[in-house]
């Protein structure tokens, strides 16, 4: 297991003083827990008949074997057992205690061919979960396989192996740089475990509390160290309490490890020297296996405290304790670390060992160190601190980073694996309240769709309607304007909208019929003011209304008349030559003046009108332009009319006007000046009704 992690011996791992020596303590603990239940041998032929519950059983293996320091002793002692005749349960547990040897000595190969070989028992989970580990070459590879073994574990109500395996798993995902997913499961892990293995909860707490300290954040780093000094006073509690079982030594061991790892903590990841020292002090005051380390690290922490005599003792007395049986890297490392804080005293030291350090060192030393080296005041100390961590960077960081998405993802995916069963009929439910939703949704997306047709259908309704009644209204009003609601003769607006296009046609009706022509004519009732006074104006008003039926009467529904305004109407008429002016002229005041009007009361009254006429064209080309001007020269006739008796029709024609403004300027004199000078001609009716 962790073992397999940096590829280094378990024993050696301790020595490294870092999370994986941790792991590997775990193991070896928890191990030889479990070993010390199961022993060994029996023949392969009586295999089938054997059970967990037998290899149990087994008193524990001699002394000869369990005391050897010699690996290669003890492998040779189990091979000898193996090879006499032995009961299945025996030869069962040579075999695992064999595979043991070659799976913590990190010679996987021979243990892989083992578990071909001699398959472990069902039940035999940790044997299996080694099995695992050996056979099985990369993480990825791994994961799913503790995954499952986990889930049979918690089946099979074995919570000490469940949370052995998350850890396994948690290391993995570490590893793959899924820090977060191994911070769960250590959790879990603890979580799982039982609070009467002691050894277990306490590997697992210190296994939690290093991968917080290397893996994670400040905050984590804290919590950690928090978590390792709750170990270490739960620790201390149990070595007062008078418990046979438990191995005092091995408590011991524990405390000094926490003591050993927060003071790491403090020294590399929070750069807090002061209290790192206080607990490298700790791990000092007495003998144990992590001296040498401690050592080193506490030359460092009080060379970087500039409390240079402290350092100098440090480091002198690693100097007269010497080292001991660390791995080489680990070795190399610490010397490295001797040589760092030697440098802190004296400008100029060697280290020669941190520019070397061993392949095999751990990723958060080397980080380490290769950080301090960029410090170094010399330039190419420094180069080589930053190419290291560039390598480290490129070799081990950036492949980490990268691989954590997918690690992530596929981590995801296993976990979503293990709860589909759990979910699926969960999610049926919902997908079919969804379901329900949805088709309750679009019924009501269909009632609003058509609300809302219906809703829009009446607004362009309303407003079609209301459209409709503006425009009727318009035209209403557009016909009022126009329209003299006494006589219902179109009135003097009417007449100005229309003349021009009068004026126009005359024009063109000119090239074909050179005779055609408009008459213009302009009436006034005579002494219309005593009929209103004699008869009251409702009379006054009748006599209107009557007037405009009878020139209606006399006239074409081409001709353009108008009440010009007051008790006087305007005709424009078409002509077919000029001559037939005076005669419709005639014909105006025969219908006025020709027979008297009924009135409504009964009697009957006598009206007469003058009229005052122009004939036109009257200016040829420049009549339309001059309309004003010739209403005017009507209403000079028709004064002229009026001054000379009334009841009689007044014509002024064109004499000798060339222009508009000879025009204009005969309308500025008396009428008989322009008559005299031969400008204007006037024909009357000499009599009236002439
Ligand atoms: P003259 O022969 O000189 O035209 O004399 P007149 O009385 O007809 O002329 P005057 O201009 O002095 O009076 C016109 C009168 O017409 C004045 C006004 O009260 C009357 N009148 C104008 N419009 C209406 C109308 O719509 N209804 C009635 N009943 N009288 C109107
Ligand atoms: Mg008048
Ligand atoms: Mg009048």
């Amino acid at each position: 297991m962790p073992v397999c992690k940096s590829g280094r011996p378990a024993a050696r791992l301790v020595a490294a003083g870092l999370s994986l020596l941790l792991a590997g303590l775990a193991v070896s603990q928890v191990q030889a827990q479990v070993l010390a239940q199961v022993p060994s041998q029996g023949p392969s032929q009586v295999r089938a008949a054997l059970t967990f519950e037998q290899v149990r059983a087994l008193p524990a293996p001699p002394a000869v074997y369990a005391d050897e320091p010699s690996l290669e002793a003890r492998l040779r002692w189990l091979q000898t057992r193996l090879a006499g005749s032995l009961d299945a349960p025996e030869r069962y547990r040579s075999q695992r205690l064999l595979f043991s040897e070659y799976y913590f000595a990190n010679r996987h190969a021979e243990a892989a061919s083992l578990c071909r070989q001699h398959p472990p028992l069902a039940e035999d989970l940790l044997f299996r979960a080694h099995c695992i580990l050996a056979t099985k070459s990369g993480p990825q590879d791994q994961l799913p396989q503790l995954l499952l073994l986990t889930q049979e574990a918690r089946s099979r109500r074995n919570p000490g192996m469940e949370a052995l395996l998350l850890q396994e798993i948690a290391w993995r995902q570490s590893e793959l740089g899924d820090i977060g997913g191994a911070f769960e499961n250590l959790e879990a892990a603890l979580a799982a475990a039982p609070v009467s293995d002691v050894g277990l909860l306490t590997d697992l707490m210190m296994n939690t509390a290093t991968s917080y300290i290397v893996n994670g954040d400040e905050g984590y780093v804290r919590k950690g160290i928090a978590l390792l000094a709750s170990n270490r006073e739960r620790l201390a509690r149990m070595l007062e309490e008078p418990t046979g079982d438990i191995d005092k030594a091995v408590l011991r061991e524990s405390m000094q490890l926490t003591e050993f790892n927060r003071g790491i903590a403090y020294a590399l990841h929070l750069g807090d020297y002061a209290n790192a020292l206080q607990h490298f002090d700790r791990v000092l005051a007495e003998p144990n296996p992590y001296t040498e380390d401690a050592l080193a690290f506490a030359a460092l922490a009080a060379a970087e405290l500039r409390q240079n005599e402290r350092a100098r003792a440090y480091l002198a007395r690693a100097g007269r304790e010497g080292t001991g049986n660390a791995a080489p890297a680990v070795r190399q490392y610490l010397s490295c670390y001797r040589q760092l804080a030697g440098r802190r005293l004296q400008p100029g030291h060697a280290l020669s060992d941190c520019l070397s350090l061993h392949p095999d060192t751990a990723t958060e030393v080397q980080l380490d160190v290769y950080k301090r080296l960029s410090h170094i005041d010399d330039p190419a100390i420094a180069l080589a601190g930053l190419k290291g961590l560039r390598t480290l960077f490129l070799e081990k960081l950036e492949p980490q980073l990268r691989r954590r998405g997918s690690t992530a993802a596929s981590n995801a995916e296993l976990r979503r694996l293990q709860r589909e069963s759990e979910f699926k009929s969960l999610v049926l439910e919902q997908q079919q309240a969804l379901q329900r939703e949805r088709d309750a949704t679009a019924a009501q997306r269909q009632t609003t769709f058509i609300a809302l047709s219906l809703l829009l259908l009446a607004v362009l309704l309303l407003i079609g309607l209301s459209w409709r009644s503006k425009k009727r209204l318009a035209e209403q009003f557009e016909r009022m304007s126009l329209v003299d609601t006494l006589t219902q003769l179109g009135n003097r607006r009417f007449l100005e909208q229309q003349v021009g296009r009068e004026l126009a046609s005359l024009e063109r009706a000119r090239h074909r019929h050179p005779e055609a022509a408009l008459g213009l004519y302009l009436f006034d009732v005579d002494h219309f003011k005593s009929v209103n006074d004699r008869f009251g104006h409702g009379v006054g008003d009748e006599v209107l209304v009557e007037l405009a039926r009878r020139l209606q009467a006399v006239t074409r529904d081409t001709d353009l008349l108008v009440r010009w305004g007051g008790e006087e109407f305007l005709l424009v008429a078409r002509l077919d030559t000029a001559q037939h002016g005076s005669q419709l002229a005639t014909r105006i005041l025969e219908a006025i003046n020709g027979s008297p009007f009924a009135l409504q009361r009964g009697d009957a009254l006598p009206v007469t009108c003058t009229v005052g006429a122009v004939c036109l064209p009257f200016m040829p080309g420049s009549d339309p332009g001059l309309w004003p001007e010739l209403v005017e020269l009507a209403d000079l006739a028709l004064y002229e009319g009026k001054r000379a008796g009334r009841n009689r029709w007044v014509m002024l024609s064109n004499q000798g006007l060339a222009t508009p403004e000879s025009l204009r300027q005969a309308l500025q004199q008396p009428l008989a000046q322009s008559l005299e000078a031969g400008l204007l001609g006037l024909r009357s009716s000499a009599e009236p009704g002439d």
